[in-house]
Order: structure tokens, then C-alpha cells, then sequence
């Protein structure tokens, strides 16, 4: 059993609302899911579009090896009508974005996976929901916790928790 961080990331649709299908799903096909972060609002990374992203990170127990894992999250973004554009260079909006942030300590460098995720230490979209429920995990790497990640991170783009109502969704 392996404990996996895996980040959630939409900017197109009905995001709170993909969220909770995504989570149904990940409890469905890869295994339970032990926590989840605070919502944040965040500025778009790497490419413009007026659509700002919702982000959380999800905790996940499974049993999926790497590589079965990261297949399973693919086919859920391709359900979740994640679109993929062959021709377009960069980054494009989408409604369901799954990365595998930190899978136990594991470190993986194949053509497909690349774990801890290369660019997790340069978002603050992903180092905030992470020091939301895991401040003090280790990169195995970079042999630093997710709050000295952050406190490091040289990425100073828009990121907000959101505060639902108690009467909105969590
Ligand atoms: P970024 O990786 O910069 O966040 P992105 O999420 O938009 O960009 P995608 O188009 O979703 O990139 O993914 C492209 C490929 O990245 C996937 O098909 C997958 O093989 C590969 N990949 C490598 N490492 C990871 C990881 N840790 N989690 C998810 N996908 C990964
Ligand atoms: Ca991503
Ligand atoms: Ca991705």
C-alpha cells in the first residue's frame, strides 16, 4: 500500500462539481481516499486564459503500482472531458488535470512518469494545498519539507484559498 499526493487542477466548467466525480472515481478505481486539501484559487501557470483554475490535492491510499496509477488518473481526466490538443504547443485549459505529486517516497524517471513531479517546487498551486495536509513530507529529492519548499518557491502568480459557506460545497 502506498500513500500517493495527487493534484487536481480545472479551469474549464463546473469545477467543484468534477471535483467530487473525480474523487468518486479515484475511491472507485485506485483506493481510498484519506484526505483532501482546502480549495484554492489559482492564477493560470505557464499560458494565458481568462479561466483562473481550481486546485486541491487529494491523499490516496492504492495499491496501483506507478505507472497503473497514472493510466487510471488519465482515463479519468479523458471521462471528466479533459480534451487533449496535439497541435497546440503549451499548456491549454481543461476540465480535469490528475498529477501525481509524491508517490510514498518513491523517485521514478521513465518516459512517462516522473515522480515527484518535475515542476511541483516552482507552484505555489500545488506547494500551497500540499502544506495545507502534509507541511512537513520530505521531498525526496530536494530534501526539503513542503513549508520550505514553499517559503523557497520563486513563483509569486495569484494563489487563494477559497472559504465555502457552510451551506456550499466542500
Ligand atoms: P505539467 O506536467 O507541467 O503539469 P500537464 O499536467 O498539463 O503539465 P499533461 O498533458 O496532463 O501535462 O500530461 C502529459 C504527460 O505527463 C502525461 O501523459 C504523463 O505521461 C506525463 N507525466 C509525467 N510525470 C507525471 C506525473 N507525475 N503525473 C502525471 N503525469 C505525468
Ligand atoms: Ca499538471
Ligand atoms: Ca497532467
Amino acid at each position: 500500500m502506498a500513500t500517493c499526493y495527487v493534484l487536481f487542477g480545472s479551469n474549464l466548467g463546473d469545477k467543484e462539481t468534477i471535483f467530487t466525480q473525480a474523487c468518486l472515481l479515484i475511491n472507485n478505481r485506485c483506493g481510498a481516499i484519506r484526505d483532501v486539501s482546502a480549495a484554492y484559487e489559482s492564477e493560470p501557470w505557464g499560458f494565458e486564459t481568462k479561466e483562473w483554475f481550481l486546485n486541491r490535492v487529494i491523499v490516496l491510499e492504492t495499491d496501483l503500482v506507478p505507472e497503473d496509477l497514472l493510466d487510471a488518473l488519465l482515463q479519468i481526466e479523458a471521462e471528466l472531458g479533459r480534451v487533449r490538443y496535439p497541435d497546440v504547443k503549451g499548456y491549454a485549459s481543461r476540465t480535469a488535470d490528475l498529477d501525481i505529486l509524491y508517490y510514498d517516497d518513491r523517485v521514478i524517471r521513465t518516459k512517462r512518469l516522473v515522480v515527484p513531479h518535475l515542476r511541483l517546487h516552482l507552484r505555489r498551486f500545488a506547494l500551497m494545498p500540499m502544506c495545507k495536509v502534509a507541511p512537513e513530507l520530505v521531498h525526496p529529492v530536494l530534501h526539503m519539507t513542503q513549508l520550505e519548499l514553499l517559503r523557497h518557491c520563486p513563483d509569486n502568480s495569484f494563489v487563494r484559498e477559497i472559504c465555502y459557506q457552510s451551506n456550499e460545497k466542500q
